[in-house]
C-alpha cells in the first residue's frame, strides 16, 4: 500500500490543472469573469462603496457560490458574501477559483478581516480579477500582494477592466 498517489499535488500540477496560460482555460476565466460582472449590476448602489460580483467555481467548473456586494448586509462584500455560502473547510475550495470583478480588499473599518484574509483562510489556490482597485476609498489596494504572499496565483483580465469599471461610473466617473 502506498501513499504517494494520496500527495498533495505541487503547485505546478495544480496550475496545469486550472489550465491558466493556455487558450481554452484563458476563454473559461472570461466566461466566468462575464458572469461576476452581471451579478455586480445586482448591487444596491452606494456611494461609499464598490459594486463587485463574485463566482466560487470548482476544480471541474461547478458553480460553488456566487456573491455581490451588500447581499447580505449594508457592507456586505461580494467574496464574503460568496465564500459565507460555503461551508469553512469545504474541501471543495482547496482546488477552487474565485472570480471577482474587483480586486479583494486587503484592508477594511466594516469587519475585521478583509476578503483578501477570508480567500486565504479559505484555502483557495487561485483568484481572478478584471480592476485593479483605484485609489479612491483606500490610498492603495494590498490585497493582491496579500493574497500572493500567501502562495495564491492571482491572474489579471484586463480586457473587462473597463467592463467591470462600468459598474462603478457612478463613483469613478
Ligand atoms: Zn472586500
Amino acid at each position: 500500500m502506498t501513499t504517494s498517489d494520496r500527495a498533495p499535488e505541487s503547485r505546478n500540477e495544480r496550475e496545469q490543472a486550472s489550465g491558466s496560460g493556455d487558450a481554452a482555460g484563458r476563454e473559461r476565466d472570461l466566461g466566468w469573469m462575464r458572469r461576476a460582472i452581471e451579478l455586480s449590476r445586482r448591487c444596491p448602489p452606494s456611494a461609499t462603496a464598490f459594486s463587485v460580483g463574485a463566482v466560487v467555481v470548482g476544480a471541474d467548473g461547478e458553480v460553488l457560490a456566487e456573491g455581490y456586494s451588500r447581499e447580505v448586509d449594508a457592507v456586505n462584500h461580494a467574496e464574503e458574501a460568496a465564500l459565507g455560502k460555503l461551508p469553512a473547510g469545504d474541501p471543495r475550495l482547496r482546488t477552487a477559483t474565485v472570480y471577482s470583478t474587483l480586486e479583494p480588499c486587503g484592508q477594511r473599518a466594516s469587519r475585521p478581516h478583509p476578503c483578501a484574509e477570508l480567500i486565504v483562510a479559505a484555502g483557495v489556490p487561485r483568484v481572478v480579477v478584471a480592476w485593479r482597485e483605484p485609489a479612491l476609498f483606500v490610498e492603495a489596494c494590498q490585497g493582491t500582494a496579500l493574497l500572493t504572499g500567501a502562495g495564491i496565483e492571482v491572474v489579471e483580465l484586463p480586457e473587462l477592466a473597463e467592463e467591470a469599471r462600468a459598474v462603478n461610473a457612478h463613483l469613478v466617473g
